[in-house]
């Protein structure tokens, strides 16, 4: 650990600083715990994907266009900010604020994308109905 005082670098078993005398253990800084390895985030993942994936499909539709393109930057920041999913627990609030709408553009899309093909199937059932 490193003297708060002058600095030294005092060794694990040293009780007091050999330069100026101050007990180690009570005035040490600790060495920051190293990052762990975050599992990786994999709604966060895919709803940045999703959120870029509706934002293309919205600048195709008319009228829709920026919508389309806040999507897509949403998305485009939620994966830059979030490294593609692998950090998320280490970021700091304001990155996760930063992070947070493309998240929501993501499940919001997605969840319309499923509605919208549920519809389209139930209308092609009934287009062409089996019996
Ligand atoms: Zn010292």
């Amino acid at each position: 650990m490193i003297c708060p005082r002058c600095s030294f670098n005092i060794l694990g078993n040293q009780q007091v600083c050999p330069r100026c005398h101050l007990p180690a253990p009570l005035g040490g800084t600790r060495v920051a715990p190293p990052t762990i390895q975050e599992p990786r985030h994999k709604l966060i993942l895919a709803a940045g994907i999703g959120a870029i994936v509706t934002g293309v499909c919205l600048l195709g539709a008319s009228g829709a266009a920026l919508l389309g393109i806040i999507a897509l930057v949403c998305g485009v920041t939620t994966l830059s900010v979030s490294k593609f999913g692998k950090v998320w627990d280490n970021l700091t609030p304001g990155k996760k604020a930063l992070a947070i709408p493309g998240v929501i553009a993501g499940i919001a899309g997605g969840a319309v994308v499923y509605i919208m093909m549920q519809a389209i199937l139930i209308a092609f059932k009934m287009q062409f109905p089996q019996d």
